[in-house]
């Protein structure tokens, strides 16, 4: 990242995409893979990490340009980061906000930690669990992923 430009320039304006505000300090990245989006692929980000909040003391932020987020990929955030707000921009204008509902069940987005659960073979099945308020409750295998969900997602 550059150190030219003064702070207030961190997180430059988009003109179209998605700026996922308010995620818990630390979590920009674990957002970004569980939104599937590496290194190697051509989304256009700024990331903004231990921005001063007066809400939440502090937050990172992520924009992403060109890309709109689907409900699924929304809701996905909010295991990691439970009060992220979602605002979709158009031609520099948020045209919508909204905050991350917690999923009812997640399929093919975290991987099982039991190495004997049918997920994990070479069968063709998604990985499928319940959100239970302990954690994520494996369909298959009954395995229960309790901490550290962001170091299990695929
Ligand atoms: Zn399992």
């Amino acid at each position: 990242m550059s150190h030219t430009h003064p702070p207030a320039l961190l997180v430059s304006p988009i003109r179209d995409g998605t700026v996922i505000d308010h995620i818990t300090a630390g979590e920009a990245l674990n957002v970004l893979r569980i939104l599937g989006i590496t290194g190697t692929t051509d989304e256009c980000l700024s990331i903004a990490t231990n921005v001063a909040s007066e809400l939440m003391g502090h937050k990172d932020i992520v924009k992403i340009e060109n890309r709109e987020l689907v409900k699924e990929e929304v809701n996905r955030i909010a295991l990691i980061a439970p009060r992220a707000s979602i605002n979709f921009i158009r031609n520099y204008t948020v045209v919508q906000k909204k905050g991350v509902e917690i999923p009812a069940v997640l399929k093919g987005v975290v991987r099982c930690p039991n190495p004997g659960c049918i997920s994990n073979t070479n069968e063709p099945i998604e990985s499928s669990f319940e959100v239970v308020g302990t954690g994520l409750h494996c369909l298959y295998c009954d395995t229960v992923i309790t901490k550290d969900i962001a170091s299990h997602i695929i």
